[in-house]
């Protein structure tokens, strides 16, 4: 039997806070989020280039109520961005969910760095050698 893959969200969110990779929502000035236009824009080069058909739909709905996250659900395809997570690396997380339908396992934290490095957010080897440090790769 194939063993289910380490839930590791605890980890991700601990690297991605460590290596500064977006900003939280009380810091972001207006200025700087995505427009949803630039949102969906890397969304569709992020899923063309992992050779994945585009989400249904992206939205700016908020997913749950008490909370501003971004998210990804697998069972309608469909991406959210609502207002304070509108930046690019969060953008490129929901699409390693999308793409490779994990939560936050090692095959998606390989599809996320993937993504990171070719959308020039940080090198390939400085989200390596640090996701092995977080024991997340
Ligand atoms: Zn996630």
């Amino acid at each position: 039997m194939k063993e289910k893959p380490r839930d590791l969200t605890q980890q991700v969110y601990d690297w991605e806070l460590s290596l500064g990779l977006f900003l939280w929502a009380r810091d972001i000035p207006a200025d700087k989020q995505l427009t949803m236009d630039e949102c969906k824009a890397i969304v569709v080069d992020a899923c063309t280039l992992s050779q994945s058909p585009p989400p249904h739909h992206v939205s700016e709905e908020r997913y749950w109520t008490d909370r501003y996250c971004a998210w990804c659900d697998h069972t309608s395809r469909c991406l959210g961005f609502p207002e304070d997570t509108r930046q690019p690396a969060i953008v490129l997380h929901e699409v390693a969910h999308l793409v490779t339908r994990h939560g936050h396992d090692a095959v998606f934290v390989e599809k996320y760095i993937a993504l990171l490095d070719v959308f020039n957010i940080r090198p390939r080897w400085e989200l390596e050698a640090t996701a092995h440090e977080y024991g997340i790769l």
